[in-house]
C-alpha cells in the first residue's frame, strides 16, 4: 500500500464503524470518518483519500445513490469505492457494482480476512467477491 494511505469509512453503525476503523488502524491505514453520505461526499472530495469503504444502507442518501454522485464527479470518479453490505443477495451486490463499487465487502466482516481484502482492493485489481 503507499505509504500512509487514507481510507474514508462511510458508515452509519458505531459498532461497526469502530471496528473497521480499529481494524484500518492497526493495518496502519489513515482512517478517515463520516456517518452519512453527505458528510461523506465533501470529505472525498476534500481529502482525495485512496480508498472508500462505503456502506449501503444509509440514513438519508444511501450508499449507492453516493458512489453514483462520486463517479459522476471528475474531482473524485477515481477514488476506488468498496461496497459495505450486510445483504448476500447477489442482486444487491450487482448494484453495488453497477453504481461504481470496485466491489463488495459482506457485513458482520470477517476480521481475520478484512485487511487482506481491503488492501487487494486497494492495489486496484477487482478483488473477488465473497465466497458467501
Ligand atoms: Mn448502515
Amino acid at each position: 500500500m503507499p505509504p500512509h494511505a487514507t481510507i474514508l469509512v462511510v458508515e452509519d453503525n458505531a459498532m461497526n464503524m469502530e471496528l473497521t476503523c480499529d481494524l484500518l488502524e492497526v493495518a496502519g491505514y489513515r482512517v478517515l470518518q463520516a456517518v452519512t453520505a453527505e458528510t461523506g461526499l465533501p470529505m472525498a472530495r476534500a481529502e482525495k483519500p485512496d480508498l472508500i469503504l462505503m456502506d449501503i444502507a444509509l440514513p438519508g442518501m444511501n450508499g449507492m445513490e453516493a458512489t453514483r454522485m462520486l463517479k459522476a464527479d471528475p474531482q473524485t470518479r477515481a477514488i476506488p469505492i468498496v461496497a459495505l453490505t450486510a445483504s448476500a443477495m447477489r442482486s444487491d451486490e450487482q448494484r453495488a457494482l453497477e453504481a461504481g463499487c470496485l466491489g463488495v465487502i459482506q457485513k458482520p466482516l470477517d476480521t481475520r480476512a478484512f485487511a487482506a481484502r481491503v488492501a487487494a482492493y486497494m492495489n486496484g485489481a477487482r478483488a473477488p467477491s465473497d465466497p458467501s
